[in-house]
C-alpha cells in the first residue's frame, strides 16, 4: 500500500514521515512543486497524484501552509480531514488523537473515509529518520489553481529569528508596560540571538505586531528556553508553549500561572530584573 505525505525539508515534515509510515510505502509531494506557495495547486497535485497511486492516506505537517492544503484538499475531493493529530492508528475506521482548544485538550477521534486526511502537530511526533521518500513528478498547476498564491514576502520586525524556529525567545507581556518599554526586551534577545515574542495584551495594545504573539491564537513555539517578562500565564498563552523545553518567568507575583509552571523564576520588577541579566551577560563575555 502507498500512502502519500506533501513534504519540505522541515522537522514538522519528518515528524509527519513517522505517522505516516505506518499507513504504507511513502511517497511524496513536494510542497515547493508549486512555488511561490498556491495552495490549490498543491491540492490539486496531491489529489490527482492519490488517485494514480491509489494512496491509502494523504498526510501533511499540520503547520499553517500544511493545514491549508490538505483544508482544500478536502474541500475538492469531499473526503474527511483529521487535522493536528498526534497520533494514528490505520484501520477501518482510523482512530486518531487530536489537538484541541490550541492543545488544552487531547481528542480521541474514529475517522471513516476511503482515503484519510491527516496532518500531525508539529513537535508531537519524533523525527523519522529513515530514507526521503520517492518524490511523485506533478503536472503544471492550471490558472485558475494558481488564484491564490504568495505575492510578496515582507521581512519581520523581530530582525529575521523566526519565532517558530527558535532555539531562546525573549518574550514580553502587559507588564512591560510600553512599547518603548520592549527596548529591554530586545537588548536581551539581541544578545542572545534569540527571537522577540509577546502577549496578546501586548498585541492588542499596539505595542508589537501580531507576529511576534505567542499562543493560541499566536505561534506555537518550540525553543529550549522561553523567558516569559511580565506575562500572567492565561491558558492562552500556555497553549503556545507545550513545546518549550525550559520556561524562565520574571514577574513581580509568585502566584501567577506562568510562574507556577515555570522551570526558573524570578520574582520582582522586570524593569530592574531583565536589564540586570543583559549587564550580567555583557560582564561574562
Ligand atoms: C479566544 C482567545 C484567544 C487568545 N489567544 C491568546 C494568545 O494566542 N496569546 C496570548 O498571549 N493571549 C491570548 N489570549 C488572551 C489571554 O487570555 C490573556 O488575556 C493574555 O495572555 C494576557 O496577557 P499578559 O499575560 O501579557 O497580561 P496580564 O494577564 O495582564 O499579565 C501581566 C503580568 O505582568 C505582571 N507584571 C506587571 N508589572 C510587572 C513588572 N513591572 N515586572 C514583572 N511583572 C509584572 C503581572 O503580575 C501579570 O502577571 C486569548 C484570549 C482569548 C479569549
Amino acid at each position: 500500500m502507498t500512502v502519500l505525505i506533501l513534504m519540505d525539508e522541515s522537522d514538522a515534515s519528518r515528524q509527519t514521515l513517522t505517522l505516516a509510515r505506518k499507513f504504507g510505502e511513502p511517497r511524496s509531494v513536494r510542497m515547493d512543486a508549486a512555488e511561490p506557495f498556491a495552495p490549490d495547486a498543491l491540492a490539486a497535485a496531491l489529489a490527482q497524484a492519490a488517485d494514480e497511486l491509489s494512496a491509502s492516506a494523504v498526510l501533511a505537517a499540520g503547520t499553517d501552509r500544511g493545514n491549508e492544503v490538505m483544508a482544500r484538499l478536502a474541500a475538492r475531493t469531499g473526503l474527511p480531514l483529521a487535522a493536528n493529530c498526534i497520533a494514528a492508528t490505520p484501520g477501518d475506521p482510523v482512530e486518531v488523537t487530536r489537538l484541541r482548544w490550541g492543545g488544552s485538550l487531547l481528542e480521541d477521534a474514529r475517522l471513516r473515509s476511503p482515503r484519510p486526511l491527516i496532518t500531525v502537530a508539529p513537535h508531537t511526533v519524533p523525527i523519522d529518520s529513515g530514507p526521503a521518500p520517492v518524490e511523485v513528478v506533478v503536472k503544471a498547476p492550471s490558472a485558475s489553481d494558481l488564484v491564490v498564491r504568495v505575492s510578496d514576502h515582507v521581512a519581520p520586525a523581530n530582525g529575521g529569528v523566526s519565532l517558530a524556529s527558535a532555539k531562546v525567545i525573549v518574550s514580553g507581556g502587559r507588564g512591560v508596560g510600553s512599547k518603548e518599554g520592549f527596548a529591554i526586551i530586545e537588548e536581551l534577545a539581541g544578545l542572545l540571538g534569540a527571537a522577540v515574542g509577546c502577549s496578546r495584551a501586548v498585541t492588542s495594545a499596539g505595542w508589537r505586531p501580531h507576529t511576534d504573539q505567542v499562543g493560541q491564537t499566536g505561534t506555537k513555539v518550540a525553543p529550549e528556553v522561553y523567558i516569559a517578562c511580565g506575562i500572567s500565564g492565561a491558558t492562552q498563552h500556555m497553549a503556545g508553549l507545550k513545546g518549550a523545553k525550559r520556561i524562565v518567568a520574571i514577574n513581580s507575583d509568585p502566584q501567577a500561572p506562568l510562574m507556577l509552571n515555570a522551570d526558573y523564576t524570578v520574582t520582582g520588577d522586570l524593569k530592574e530584573i531583565v536589564p540586570a541579566i543583559t549587564a550580567e551577560i555583557r560582564k561574562q563575555r
